[in-house]
């Protein structure tokens, strides 16, 4: 039996790492990954999702496991005996119109900030609200994406996360992108079920949907997940919702430093006309004052004015405090984090450093998918076609060679000549072609029957040829097989989805219809919501009127089952691109 070979990543990792890791051929995994449409170069980060998604279709006796991210480590360890308990950070997240705004608005009574910033409403990312005495820090999540990219520098940045459903409508696929954030970033979830002021709130059916398909069991049925009815219009249970949420976080002994030089994250930062950068912090550890200097990313400055969420100035910042600071020389970037330096020449000092350092890194990535064909050529620019050529006289051998030198390559294979000379084909010849893509040419000379043995033993090619152009052919076939194949992609049609009727882990079912081209089985599909592509996915039948169909044109309505590689949250609207990939060969 084999043993399971378990192997840590951390939060993500290169294409070229990862071969590494799976002891794979670069091409193989960049191969794979294009199957499951993503373009990636060896120096691309992938996160742990995809590097687990891949590992599992390639077969691979391989787990990988989730590596503490430097950062996490450093914060992890940095605790001192001192440290002291600390707000909870807590994101909500939800999907669209199911009442994130409107809960945070009845959490914050945030009305009073936009009057008080005279009428403009200042957008803030982060709030804090006060229940009991005690701080709950609130983050308006900007977006699943950015939220992705501060998951990426290793912030533990949120402690818990609401997970806000409306009890009309139920769990929808932004809920289910939530979840699986709040797992990814090993956050505690507390539902939400909001909008229970409605006559049509079903809030059983939330809870059947949550415990049924996405493991989160209600307390109150024995299950371990804190789930609070509330609304956000009527203000009903709000403050209970607020107290789950500080039981919840008291569960987890969240601690901080004081006495520290100040530290956190950026999450928001931008430019205005005479203010110059205002940027928006999140203090993790130490108290941050104005007056420090300040280091974030690659840029940097001192801080000349520091105010809460409130916009209202303050004379320091304690852990897990949201503020807004001005006097950075140039916005930092969002997810970067921040520390103090003594003094100004310090600060600048650093932030060269880290510029200096991101250009590296984006010199080594952010390559983009136009690339991978190149990419996966450039692969096989090692690949070597090896010869000896052995001949009657020195006037064809001299032509031999020189012809074999005209072979035009493209760079992708290469013509070597290790060896040359007159008469039959002898025992030397065959020890000096036994490397790997290595052909011995004779041009009319003999195979003595010894040397074959020999030959067929070592398992050396001896091609024996009487007619140069016969010999030249044979050698420009031989280096066309050792080049990659090419990925060709022809489209096909476009189908509307008008409907979806099952949703499995790999297959779904969906119905629509056919807006140019044609659709038929076994073709691939680039599944897309609003021109952003949600994934790909493999066409296995189509149905028209309820029978087996093989093509079904522009025009008409069909059915579809589809084929995932992972659960897809097919929707209304969404634009399926019909289309083939081919591995063509190339040639010369
Ligand atoms: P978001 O997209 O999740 O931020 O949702 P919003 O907070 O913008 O709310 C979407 C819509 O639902 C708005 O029209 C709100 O007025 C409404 N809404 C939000 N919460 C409630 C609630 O508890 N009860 C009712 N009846 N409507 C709500």
């Amino acid at each position: 039996m084999t043993q399971e070979k378990i192997v840590a990543i951390a939060d993500s990792v290169t294409v070229g790492e990862l071969a590494e890791t799976l002891n794979l051929p670069v091409t193989t995994l960049v191969g794979e990954l294009f199957k499951n449409g993503i373009a990636a170069t060896i120096n691309q980060r992938l996160d742990f999702e995809t590097a687990s998604i891949v590992v599992e279709e390639l077969g691979l006796e391989v787990k990988l496991e989730k590596k503490e991210s430097a950062a996490q480590a450093r914060q992890a360890h940095q605790l001192s005996d001192k440290a002291v308990p600390r707000p909870p950070i807590v994101a909500v997240m939800g999907h669209v119109d199911h009442g994130k705004t409107s809960l945070l608005d009845a959490i914050l009574d945030k009305k009073t900030v936009d009057d008080e910033a005279g009428g403009i409403t200042q957008h803030i990312s982060a709030y804090q609200a006060e229940r009991n005495g005690r701080m709950i820090t609130l983050l308006d999540t900007p977006g699943h994406e950015a939220f992705a990219a501060l998951r990426q520098h290793g912030a533990v940045l949120t402690d818990v996360v609401i997970i806000v459903v409306a009890a009309d409508d139920g769990v929808k696929p932004q809920t289910v992108e939530a979840i699986r954030f709040a797992r990814t970033a090993n956050a505690k979830i507390v539902v939400a079920i909001n909008k229970m002021d409605k006559e049509t709130a079903n809030p059983q059916l939330v809870k059947t949907q949550l415990a049924s398909e996405h493991g989160l069991n209600p307390e109150e049925w024995g299950g371990d997940t804190v789930m609070v009815e509330v609304s956000a219009k009527t203000g009903q249970g709000v403050d209970k919702l607020l107290d789950m949420v500080l039981l919840v976080a008291d569960m987890e002994d969240l601690r901080a430093d004081e006495d520290v030089s100040a530290e956190g994250l950026v999450i928001e930062a931008r430019m205005e006309t005479g203010r110059g950068a205002v940027v928006g912090l999140l203090v993790e550890h130490g108290q941050l004052k104005p007056g420090h200097y300040i280091v974030a990313g690659r840029t940097y400055g001192r801080i000349r004015t520091l105010q809460n969420f409130r916009l209202e100035a303050i004379k320091q910042a304690g852990p897990s405090t949201p503020v807004v600071v001005t006097g950075f020389k140039e916005p930092p970037q969002f997810g970067d984090s921040f520390v103090l330096a003594k003094n100004e020449k310090e600060a600048r000092q650093m932030a060269t450093e880290a510029r200096i350092e991101r250009e590296k890194l984006a010199a080594t990535t952010n390559v983009t998918g136009a690339d991978i064909l190149k990419m996966m050529s450039q692969q096989h620019d090692a690949e070597e076609f090896n010869v000896v050529v052995k001949a009657d006289v020195q006037g064809s051998l001299t032509s031999v060679v020189d012809s074999l030198k005209l072979i035009e390559t493209n760079g992708e294979v290469n013509l070597h000549i290790i060896g040359t000379g007159v008469g039959n084909i002898s025992e030397k010849d065959i020890h000096l072609a036994t490397g790997k893509n290595t052909v011995i040419y004779g041009f009319n000379v003999d195979l003595p029957p010894a040397v074959k043995r020999l030959a067929t033993r070592e398992k050396v090619e001896v091609r024996i040829y009487q007619i140069i152009y016969e010999l030249l052919d044979d050698a420009k076939n031989s280096m066309e097989l050792l080049l990659a194949p090419e990925v060709v992609e022809t489209e096909v049609g476009e189908l509307e989805v008008k409907g979806v009727f099952r949703t499995l882990r790999e297959e779904v079912i969906a119905g629509g219809k056919v807006l140019s081209g044609k659709v038929m089985a076994d073709v691939l599909a680039r599944v897309k919501r609003k021109g952003e592509l949600l994934g790909e996915v493999e066409v296995t039948s189509v149905q028209r009127q309820q029978q087996e169909a093989k093509e079904v044109f522009e025009g008409e309505m069909c059915g579809l089952s589809l084929k995932t590689t992972k659960k897809l949250n097919l929707e209304e609207g969404d634009r399926l691109e019909f289309f083939t990939r081919e591995l063509v060969k190339k040639t010369l």
